[in-house]
């Protein structure tokens, strides 16, 4: 079996191969850290977290880094908005991100390099661009890359070179393909940007935006690697300008693979900031909602497709969520105390291949959920009338934590168990001992009155959410 992904470069699904065979380097373009992220910006999150998650089930190791974006247009106005130096400005807002990554239970990346950490790097290769013809200064003292100087300009975002502006400057770090045009590597200090300046050979200034990205990917994977990601609105400028710059400076091919997620939607429109649309982890967080619930909201679509997203759709996850918790605490309940795993049971026996076989095809990841559904339901039938064997139990639990190493929602959360249940168990357990049957009736009540269940096995009591 061969993982396919969808190849925005090439427009077409294609098997991943890692450059070096066994280990994938992926870039992810992470979050500017100007405010806290909002879900649509998780939908992306997480689409490269299941991509991760997915390419090391397929046996392949990974290095992925997804970098923070602290010095650009928009860090810089807030900063200064806010009175704050750049770095106190920006590290509240990276603090959130990896609280929020938690929630998410998104695993880490092995890199998070920060932009302002970059500089000298930056700069060695807008150098290299003056020794090759591709940049140039302009009267204002910014560096700006030619376009038309890079043959390859607008293979991503399949734009029309015809139409293209070359000689014509665009100043901002974000703006749409009808103004494809050279773009800023280097911007002169202007006092708007208050303290937030570097020297360079061409005059104080600060780095663009897509430079930054360039900078990072190389250093930290290496001329040419695997896997390139972000939302669609990445691919141009921000994609389309970073191979511009990478491929220019090396004379190798950037990325092998570029993949893009689609929206998060509300009504129709892109969740997003500008538009006031957009919900925040901790907003929903605090609706009641949990980050399980909002994980599997975000995985629940196919990557490339928009989302949409409404309260609705996390109130029919929570119940889906249950009935795999009550499989989970079946499977549980019939393992006891074995510990050797045995053939798994019929029911589960093509559950993995199917999984695999939808996962396979470019992360059709409701074909991998229909394959859960499936196991679960034909598995209650069979265990209803007859039991699992503590062996056979051992191997569906060993395959379902095994499917969640991908999908990171199907082992239940540690249940927290606050004092007052503690002390009521111990206070049974002392009932129990004492031969007191009403006393331990009395408790389990109390518990249940609580939400807890209490059943006696041979390893002791054993609690269970109600
Ligand atoms: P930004 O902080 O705006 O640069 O966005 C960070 C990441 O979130 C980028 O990869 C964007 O493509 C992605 N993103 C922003 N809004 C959405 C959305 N509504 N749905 C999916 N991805 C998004
Ligand atoms: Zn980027």
């Amino acid at each position: 079996m061969a993982f396919k992904i969808y190849n925005t470069m090439n427009r077409a699904k294609e098997e991943l191969v890692p450059l070096d065979g066994k280990h994938v380097r992926m870039y992810t373009c992470g979050p500017t850290v100007y405010n806290y992220a909002h879900i649509g910006n998780f939908r992306a999150y997480m689409f490269e977290d299941l991509l991760r998650r997915y390419i090391k089930f397929c046996g392949f190791e990974v290095t992925q880094v997804q970098n923070l974006t602290d010095v650009d247009d928009k860090t810089i106005r807030g900063s200064i908005e806010q009175g704050l130096p750049l770095k106190q400005y920006t590290k509240k807002y990276i603090d959130s991100f990896f609280e929020d990554l938690a929630k998410l239970n998104i695993e880490p990346a092995e890199h998070y390099p920060a932009a302002t950490d970059y500089i000298p790097d930056m700069i060695a290769i807008i150098e290299t661009f003056f020794e090759k013809g591709y940049a140039y200064q302009s009267d204002d003292g910014s560096v700006y890359y030619s376009i038309d100087k890079f043959a390859g300009y607008g293979k991503l975002a399949r734009l029309d070179r015809e139409g293209m502006q070359s000689g014509a400057r665009v100043a901002q770090d974000e703006y749409d393909k009808d103004n494809a045009a050279d773009f800023a590597l280097w911007k002169a200090y202007v006092p708007e940007d208050g303290d937030v300046v570097w020297d360079s050979p061409w005059g104080r200034g600060r780095p663009g935006w897509h430079i930054e990205c360039s900078a990072m990917s190389m250093k930290l994977l290496g001329e040419s690697f695997d896997i390139h990601t972000g939302g669609v609105d990445n691919i141009f400028p921000h994609h389309e300008d970073e191979i511009a710059q990478s491929e220019a400076a090396t004379g190798k091919p950037y990325s092998k693979y570029w993949m893009h997620c689609g929206y998060l939607v509300v009504d129709g429109r892109k969740m997003s900031k500008s538009l006031g649309n957009f919900y925040t982890l901790r907003e929903i967080l605090d609706m009641g909602y949990t980050g399980r619930e909002v994980r599997y909201e975000l995985l629940s679509g196919h990557y490339r497709q928009s989302l949409n997203f409404a309260f609705k759709s996390l109130d029919a996850n929570r119940a889906a969520l249950k009935r795999l918790d009550e499989f989970h605490a079946t499977i549980k309940e019939a393992i006891g105390a074995e510990k050797v795993a045995d053939e798994l049971p019929e029911w589960a026996s093509g559950t993995r291949a199917a999984f695999a076989a939808a996962m396979d095809d470019d992360m059709n990841i409701s074909g991998a959920m229909a394959a859960i559904f499936d196991m679960v339901h034909a598995g209650n039938k069979a265990m209803a009338a007859t039991p699992l064997t503590g062996k056979q139990a051992v191997a569906v639990s060993n395959l379902w934590k095994e499917l969640d190493t991908v999908l990171g929602i199907l082992e239940p959360p540690k249940e927290e168990i606050s004092a007052d249940v503690a002390g009521l168990l111990e206070a049974r357990a002392a009932a129990r001992a004492a031969k007191d049957w009403a006393e331990s009736d009395r408790i389990r009540d109390a518990l249940a009155a609580l939400g807890w269940t209490v059943k006696d096995t041979p390893e002791g009591p054993k609690l269970r959410k109600i």
